[in-house]
């Protein structure tokens, strides 16, 4: 009988571990929230590393790994390949495609923080939308700026930024009210791909705002690649039957 262990922290992630039995394991970083309510068993927390996680999957005689975690967590999509390599079992990930600009969209690509506060000098009311990062540049935000920004985090924010501490999923008429209350002008993201927190670029594209996109992370080649938490819950039902 195959034994899962499934690295989480996204919504996909989540949806998968709902249809996992009690004898698959589904992982957490332990920054969020932890699910009490499933049928598989739940850990939290980091394994110490590639020769951590091997160690996990050793001692608890896991024979699938899958990588459900974010398109921008690579560190533990590193250590999931470098890990099942040591162990010799495979490695399966849920990889969301990315979002693709449309007519009317002015996306602008950055590399990284530094190529992003430049890209952002001549905007006054940015909208962050890529997580937590922006709360360690508090204290280096222009005089001629005012910042918004949104994650999982009941930060107090400071005289030049506004802290929204808020989950999606979000609806266009939400992200059209939070994006005219704050008269925003540029939207900053990470390409996330999905349904969840797509409706920000709708109304960046209606609003003709510029958005600021944050280059994804090269991920390592897996053994299974799926494109929807559907197709690879589909391939699970196969092997667990
Ligand atoms: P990361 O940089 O790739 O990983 C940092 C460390 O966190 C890993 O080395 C690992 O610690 C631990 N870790 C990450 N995911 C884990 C999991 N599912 N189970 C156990 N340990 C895990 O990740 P991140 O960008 O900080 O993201 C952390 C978590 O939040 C991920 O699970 C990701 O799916 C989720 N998330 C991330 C984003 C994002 O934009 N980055 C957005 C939404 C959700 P050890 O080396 O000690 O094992």
């Amino acid at each position: 009988m195959t034994r899962i262990l499934l690295l989480g922290g996204t919504g996909d992630a989540l949806s998968i571990a709902r249809h996992l039995g009690p004898r698959h394991i589904y992982s957490l970083a332990g920054l969020g929230r932890v699910p009490a309510d499933l049928a598989c068993a739940v850990r939290a927390g980091g394994f110490g590393g590639a020769e951590g996680l091997a160690r996990f999957i050793a001692s608890e005689r896991i024979d699938l790994l899958i990588d459900a975690t974010h398109p921008y967590a690579a560190q533990i999509s590193a250590n999931a390949i470098a890990a099942s390599r040591a162990s010799g079992i495979a490695c399966w990930a849920a990889r969301r495609p990315a979002w693709q600009a449309r007519a009317g969209d002015d996306w602008r690509e950055v590399a990284d923080w530094a190529s992003l506060v430049t890209a952002l000098e001549r905007f006054s009311r940015p909208l962050f939308t890529l997580g937590r990062e922006p709360l360690a540049h508090l204290d280096q935000i222009p005089a001629s700026q005012y910042w918004i920004v949104r994650c999982l985090d009941a930060h107090r924010g400071s005289a030049r930024a506004r802290v929204l501490d808020a989950r999606g999923p979000f609806t266009t008429e939400g992200e059209r009210a939070l994006f005219l209350a704050h008269a925003i002008d540029v939207l900053v993201s990470k390409n996330s791909g999905g349904r969840a927190t797509e409706a920000k670029l709708d109304i960046a594209r209606e609003l003709g705002l510029p958005v600021l996109m944050l280059r994804r992370p090269a991920l390592p080649e897996v053994d299974r690649e799926f494109g929807s938490a559907d197709a690879l819950l589909n391939a699970i039902q196969t092997i667990c039957r």
